[in-house]
């Protein structure tokens, strides 16, 4: 029997939703208590894509992008559509107009035609002149712009976050790892939570609890120690909770905002009492750790001293690390503290400092030419708040254009351009200085070898630095030696002038 002969002829066609996906980041880490803040130019010149560009520049790598395109590869039905995606290593608090600027790449990318989803890539961190907790300000938007299109985001471990910006996402990760060697899965985590969210599957609830403390990250990796202990144990809860997603969220201890300290964030499918008590128990462990995270630390002084004994022990070299003014937490690299303290205790050692950032000091040796004789100041060149500046005689030991890839076990395979380095020689004490045209981090061997300086010969090294040189050297020094002085990251950040964060959070309070 022909079908057609007692029916109307129809034509099925089958349509298949291909559902769209809109990514966006936004990765910044704002330091209040920098001096100096952060222009639009930090984002554009470091990393700054839209469209098949950002696709191209994230393929493959170590990020949450990078993790995103995987996650996309593995799920051809979602399209993506990249809008701004951007990031700046952590430094001051963004300068007036550049928050709004950033945003607005991303808002009006979606107010012009409807997803059936939305990324974000976020720190968690973000600071801004006109909005302290920035990050919240950029969801308000963005839910203002989407309506009740599902909605993730990924977070930075330092993240301050509170609960008023998990009501306006539907799904959020955070990494799990400090280092963080965790981004792409912490993204793939996400989208494939969003996905799930999407087709109906899952109902996500968040619950935060704050732990009321706002801890410092020198002693807080996740690979040994307090947070190691923290995480496998967070992980436990997680699943015999059966929960999407639990994060002990560290926070930045130098972003003065109202979301300031540590959290717990729990995510549940459904089940807010279960995020509720899952978020509770976190918090109490976070707890429960919190005082190996604060250390009595030496004094640069007290440092150098204790290096200095150990190389006559023949227990060299040494390297001691100030993380006060490290460049990964919103340093400046200007801070004189370490460099005054190795000048007073006249080493008889091959000593070597890294670093300051002084463009025209870069400048001025390159005018003068190698060998020459010059009075100079080093540090405290864009302010008095960390001390004077040091004042020294000094030879034109060497110098550079500060171009080189990174081939360490930290930044592996990374461009990096020094914007000029020049080595200044004391002339009555053996210390050589690298000043560079750019702040950037001193973790990596090549940074060292541009700067003309053979590890091999140096017994005492002074270094603005943090977690990642340890990992980068720890095999090349027979100690390090952690001190802290005054400067925009100091590890004792309990006497800084906060003024969003609550006092009665630890170690505020004390
Ligand atoms: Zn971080």
């Amino acid at each position: 029997m022909a079908f057609t002969d007692r029916h109307p002829r129809t034509i099925i066609v089958a349509v298949v939703h291909m559902p769209t996906l809109a990514i966006a980041r936004v990765l910044h880490e704002g330091n209040s208590f920098s001096p100096l803040q952060t222009p639009l130019t930090a984002f554009t010149t470091h990393e700054w894509h839209e469209g098949a560009s950002a696709h191209a520049a994230y393929r493959g790598t170590n990020t949450e992008l990078g993790g995103a395109i995987a996650w996309l590869d593995a799920n051809p039905d979602w399209q993506p559509v990249f809008l701004r995606c951007t990031g700046a290593p952590s430094s001051g608090v963004l300068a007036p107009g550049v928050f709004d600027a950033i945003v607005a790449g991303i808002t009006d990318g979606l107010a012009a035609r409807r997803f059936d989803a939305v990324y974000l890539s976020l720190h968690g961190s973000l600071n801004a002149a006109e909005y302290p907790e920035a990050d919240f300000e950029l969801l308000r938007r963005v839910r203002a712009a989407i309506g009740d299109t599902v909605l993730a985001a990924s977070f930075d471990l330092h993240a301050n976050v509170r609960q008023e910006e998990a009501d306006l996402l539907d799904v959020a990760v955070g990494y799990k790892c400090h280092p963080h060697t965790d981004m792409p899965e912490t993204a793939i985590k996400a989208l494939g939570l969003m996905a799930r969210c999407v087709r109906k599957e899952i109902r996500p609830v968040s619950r935060l609890v704050k732990t009321g403390a706002i801890l410092p990250s020198l002693f807080a990796r996740t690979t040994d120690g307090p947070m190691a202990e923290v995480k496998r144990i967070a992980a436990a809860i997680e699943a015999r909770a059966g929960l999407l997603d639990l994060t002990p969220y560290q926070g930045y201890a130098y972003a003065d905002n109202i979301a300031a300290g540590a959290t717990a964030w729990a995510t549940a499918d459904g089940d807010a009492a279960a995020a509720q008590g899952a978020a509770e128990e976190l918090a109490a462990v976070m707890n429960a750790h919190r005082d190996g995270l604060f250390r009595d630390l030496p004094s640069a002084s007290e440092g150098i001293a204790s290096a200095l004994a150990r190389i006559a022990a023949g227990e060299g070299p040494v390297a001691v690390v100030d993380s006060a003014d490290h460049t990964g937490a919103g340093g400046i690299g200007d801070t004189p503290g370490l460099l005054a303290a190795l000048v007073a205790a006249k080493p008889s050692v091959p000593s070597a400092f890294a670093f300051f950032h002084d463009p025209a000091l870069v400048a001025r040796a390159n005018e003068a030419g190698p060998g020459a004789r010059l009075d100079v100041s080093f540090g405290g060149r864009l302010t008095a708040l960390f001390g004077p500046p040091v004042r020294a005689t000094v030879t034109v030991g060497h110098l550079s254009d500060g171009r080189f890839r990174n081939v360490g076990p930290v930044y592996g395979g990374l461009d990096v351009d020094l914007e000029g380095c020049a080595r200044l020689d004391f002339v009555d004490l053996p210390i050589q200085v690298l000043v560079t045209g750019r702040c950037a981090d001193t973790t990596d061997p090549d940074y060292w070898r541009v700067g003309g300086l053979d590890l091999a010969a140096i017994s005492l090294v002074a270094a603005k630095a943090k977690n990642q040189f340890r990992a980068c050297f720890g095999g090349h020094f027979r100690h390090m030696i952690d001190i802290d002085s005054p400067g925009p990251a100091a590890y004792d950040f309990s006497r800084f002038p906060f003024r969003h964060a609550a006092r009665s959070l630890f170690p505020l309070s004390r």
